[in-house]
């Protein structure tokens, strides 16, 4: 489960890692009631990556612009999330931006530090660009994370005095919260130096949800988005991607071979749903209501291998309704050869193999896209 960076910044700060004073809010006015020092920072509150970027993050050096940025990013879709909240914190006076993070390193089944002297960046970009700018420890689980070994990683991205010795203790603090909440990645991204001090100025952790039992505390975060909810409501299990193309099949094991192959021909799912086995026209007809509703969906690729699934159910769905966007149908099994008949009168084409359908819905994201 990935947090918030305002429920991460809470779990930061009982461990004692530095973060700015800060509010929540969820409409403009509240930016009155606050009693924060200025300047502010305005922060979209979204479970995407590079907010400031996507203009999600904003300075506000009075009420008046706090206000202003508030209205202009509660509402704005951030890579396809909807914005409803709002972190108000006092700004930080940034002089050089680091970056720190623990995460688990499956290949090595240990954890590992990571940090580097050009924080505030894309890290992955970092390490494609500049993998000398990174620095790492693998942590002896038996060992744990000692302070010299704290003190070898910030020496290693060029931090002295004052600054090592506070950054030692901040990655210790950051271990132990690591360990102790069971988290998959603990990053801070930029740790700035603001005023002589370290903060973390942003925060991401993303906690391990098999190990959800042993911690009754954890924020019950996992809001669902609209789309999600009205998803299990109708008994349809759906994800949300970032991708153009909406992806429909029955039998998790087809929509996940889907999605591979779309991937295969360069396609960007935007999101996927599973009708099941034993889909009735009704269901199908409330997964593509779903699919659809996304913003930034392109075209619609159903991929349907009938058995209980009856194919002729399938497309009187589709027909009766034709989605909004262009779509490409692979339709084989129980009933096909009527499922197609009825597909014909509607104009709509069935593929009979994953390949060359999910070759045509790609081809349609794109050409929808130009
Ligand atoms: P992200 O874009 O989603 O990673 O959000 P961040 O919280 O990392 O903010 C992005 C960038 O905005 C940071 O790298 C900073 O350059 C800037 N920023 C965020 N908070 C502050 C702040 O309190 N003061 C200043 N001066 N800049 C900030
Ligand atoms: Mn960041």
């Amino acid at each position: 489960m990935k947090l918030h960076e305002y429920q991460a910044k809470e779990v930061f700060a009982r461990y004692g890692i530095p973060v700015q004073r800060g509010v929540v809010i969820s409409r403009p006015d509240e930016v009155d009631r606050l009693d924060l020092r200025y300047p502010v920072v305005v922060k979209a509150q979204v479970l995407v990556g590079g907010r400031g970027k996507a203009g999600g993050i904003k300075l506000a050096a009075n009420p008046g612009e706090a206000r202003r940025h508030a209205q202009a990013i509660l509402g704005m879709s951030i890579k396809g999330e909807r914005v409803t909240r709002l972190l108000v914190a006092e700004a930080a006076k940034i002089e050089k931006e680091y970056y720190l993070a623990f995460t688990l390193d499956r290949a090595a089944r240990r954890m590992v530090a990571i940090a580097s002297a050009a924080g505030g960046i894309d890290i992955e970009e970092v390490a494609r660009a500049t993998p000398e700018r990174i620095a790492k420890h693998s942590v002896d689980p038996s060992l744990g994370f000692l302070p010299f070994h704290a003190r070898e990683l910030g020496a290693a991205i060029g931090l002295r005095g004052d600054h090592l010795t506070a950054f030692a203790a901040l990655a210790a603090s950051l271990y132990r919260l690591t360990v102790q909440e069971e988290a998959e990645l603990a990053e801070i991204n930029p740790l700035a130096v603001a005023d002589g001090k370290l903060v973390a100025v942003d925060a991401k952790l993303i906690l391990d949800d098999s190990a959800a039992f042993r911690h009754k505390d954890r924020p019950t975060n996992e809001e669902m988005t609209d789309l999600e909810r009205a998803a299990r409501e109708a008994g349809l299990s759906y994800v949300e991607l970032d991708g153009d193309l909406a992806v429909i099949g029955n039998g998790a094991g087809l929509v996940m071979s889907t999605l591979d192959v779309v991937a295969h021909f360069g396609g960007r799912p935007a999101n996927f749903l599973d009708v099941g086995g034993g889909a009735t026209t009704e269901n199908m007809t409330a997964a593509m209501e779903i699919v659809l509703r996304k913003p930034g969906v392109r075209a619609l690729f159903i991929n349907i291998f009938g058995g209980i699934t009856r194919c002729d159910d399938i497309a009187r769905a589709i027909a009766a309704r034709p989605p909004r966007v262009p779509v490409a149908v692979r339709l084989t099994g129980t009933n096909e050869e009527e499922g197609r008949r009825i597909l014909e009168g509607a104009a709509i084409h069935a593929f009979i193999g994953p390949e060359e359908a999910a070759q045509e819905a790609v081809r349609l994201a794109r050409g929808a896209r130009s």
